[in-house]
């Protein structure tokens, strides 16, 4: 590492402790050369997760989102807002395998898999409007508008 203060290239760490509640290291270290202390930190890199749409758009993946959904799907049904975290959870470490790229649709698949494992109704609401959802925040919508009221068709010309 080299120094800010006279850009020597030797240093040794002379303490290490956790920061910032434990997702970063910081380093206290001394330049060998003119034995002034510098401090560095250390990070896992963040590995982006994106989500690519049905009309060719990406954005990057975002768990709260996903929480949104599923929070419409579980309305009135015995499911705590933990089990809903901890099912965006698997959702993300599931496609994150699958990753750096991933479709809606596969997203759509993974929270209908996770979610059936919680909760038959929210599974049930959350598919019947999956099969014709193109992106999340279609699927926000209309899960929206399927809890609230059934929308009457739209009359047929012709
Ligand atoms: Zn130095």
């Amino acid at each position: 590492m080299r120094c800010p203060w006279c850009a020597g290239q030797d240093d040794k760490v002379v303490d290490s402790r956790t920061a910032e509640a434990g997702s970063s290291i910081r380093r206290r270290r001394e330049c060998l050369t003119c034995g002034r202390r510098f401090t560095t930190f250390e990070r896992v890199e963040a590995v982006s997760l994106t989500v690519v749409k049905r009309d060719g758009a990406k954005e990057p993946f975002d768990r709260a989102k996903v929480m949104s959904g599923v929070r419409k799907a579980i309305k009135n049904r015995p499911v705590t807002q933990e089990q809903v975290e901890r099912l965006a959870e698997r959702v993300e470490e599931k496609l994150r395998r699958k990753g750096p790229v991933v479709t809606t649709q596969e997203v759509g698949i993974e929270v209908l898999a996770q979610l059936r494992r919680l909760d038959d109704v929210a599974y049930l609401r959350f598919a019947s409007v999956y099969k014709d959802f193109q992106e999340l925040d279609d699927f926000e919508r209309e899960v929206g508008l399927l809890l609230q009221k059934r929308v009457p068709s739209r009359p047929r010309s012709g």
